[in-house]
């Protein structure tokens, strides 16, 4: 089995575009990878021709680790954000072959099952007023839907730091939060590297009676300096790697003692073949995962078959049961999270389980959104505020 094509379809949400990459094999089966790039959509475009045409067309699907081998030295640039997009929209898809090759889901090529759900968390359900009345509506909500945890930014377009009013804000909302949901929910607060490292202790300070799960990338994520201090402010678990993009640069993070709940996320690592490293490696330092995930169907799928046969995993981010709902008409086979028990259920088909319909997904096409967290009124999504009244019924 080879490659012999690559096809690119690309989504468009009001607030992200998702890219999918498609490796179409000489015995005719088609693997599927999906990332979301963050307002760089162009750039791993082309990054996808340029290192598709180099390794992955004529490549057998099974030689993922030779894929990943050669975009490390062969290309000689260090491998960044845009690079092991690309990588992992690759590795994804050969998966994808690799079990519908074998006719076994992809869970099975990884180590096999060490659970039977996939514990979620919710992500954009937040998209109403930014005040505490309306959120606590809203986050009502989503517990209802049977989520056992959701997470929140709640400082608005803060950076650097707050003001006194704004953390007083953060603080009502963040209470009013907890109010809503009780104390057996997990809620994860959300700083997207926001602080220097004197505010995020100082709004850790604020947070640590509403007993977060974790605090996220308090401050931005090239400094491991900064972070030792919050670290050694807080008693609080600390959450980050969104953004770290290669084994080596965990480094400080593991060998200090940084981070409690590793954050990489699958499609911007270079894919299974990168998480599975990292995974082993977190495991001699007893932390455990918690990737990031904004995909769509797709990419959360692949999500779902590396929890099922990860040990050291934690919980999925889950955006699309509240932003962009939609997204699960442009597959067949969507992932869903059970109300019952706030969780995925286990994958049971070949590869993925999940295929692009081009139909649908052409109905949905780029929007060039440019998302900007340090912008009023971004979590919105781009969209028109929830009407919080319209929920209560
Ligand atoms: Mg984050």
């Amino acid at each position: 089995m080879k490659v012999v094509h690559i096809d690119t379809t690309v989504v468009g949400t009001p607030w992200r575009e998702l890219t999918f990459v498609e490796l179409v094999t000489d015995d005719g089966l088609r693997g599927v990878g999906e990332a979301r790039m963050v307002s760089k959509t162009d750039t791993l475009l082309a990054c996808v021709g340029e290192l598709g045409e180099r390794y992955v067309l004529g490549m057998d699907p099974f030689n993922v680790e030779q894929l990943a081998w050669s975009t490390k030295w062969h290309e000689y640039g260090r491998m960044g954000e845009v690079g092991a997009t690309a990588l992992g929209l690759f590795d994804t898809a050969c998966y994808d072959l690799m079990g519908q090759a074998l006719g076994e889901p992809v869970w099975r090529l990884l180590g096999g099952q060490v659970r039977t759900e996939v514990p979620a968390y919710a992500n954009g359900w937040y998209q109403g007023d930014r005040s505490p009345d309306s959120l606590r509506t809203l986050a009502a909500n989503v517990v209802k839907r049977g989520y056992r945890g959701l997470k929140i930014d709640p400082f608005g377009a803060g950076s650097t730091g707050l003001t006194p009013r704004e953390l007083r804000v953060s603080e009502d909302i963040v209470s009013a939060i907890r109010e809503a949901v009780g104390p057996d929910v997990s809620l994860m607060i959300e700083m997207h590297g926001r602080f220097t490292p004197a505010a995020a202790v100082r709004v850790a300070e604020m947070l640590a009676p509403f007993n977060p799960e974790w605090i996220e990338e308090p401050i931005p994520p090239y400094n491991p300096r900064g972070l030792r201090r919050v670290r050694q402010a807080t008693s609080l678990p600390i959450a980050t790697g969104e953004r770290v993009h290669i084994l080596a640069d965990f480094a400080p993070l593991f060998e200090e003692g940084l981070v409690d709940i590793v954050q990489a996320d699958l499609t911007h690592f270079g894919g299974f073949t990168g998480l599975r490293k990292l995974a082993g490696w977190a495991e001699a330092y007893d932390i455990l995962l918690a990737p990031h995930n904004v995909c769509g169907p797709i990419g959360t799928a692949a999500n779902v078959h590396f929890a099922v046969a990860t040990s050291n995993y934690m919980t999925l981010e889950h955006f699309n049961d509240f932003a962009d709902p939609w997204l699960s008409e442009i597959v067949e086979g969507s992932p869903a999270v059970d109300a019952t028990t706030g969780s995925f259920g286990l994958p049971t088909g070949p590869g993925l389980g999940v295929r692009l319909n081009h139909e649908a997904a052409a109905r949905h096409p780029r929007t060039r959104a440019h998302f900007n967290l340090f912008a009023d009124g971004w979590e919105l999504r781009g969209g028109k505020a929830v009407r919080t009244s319209a929920l209560k019924s």
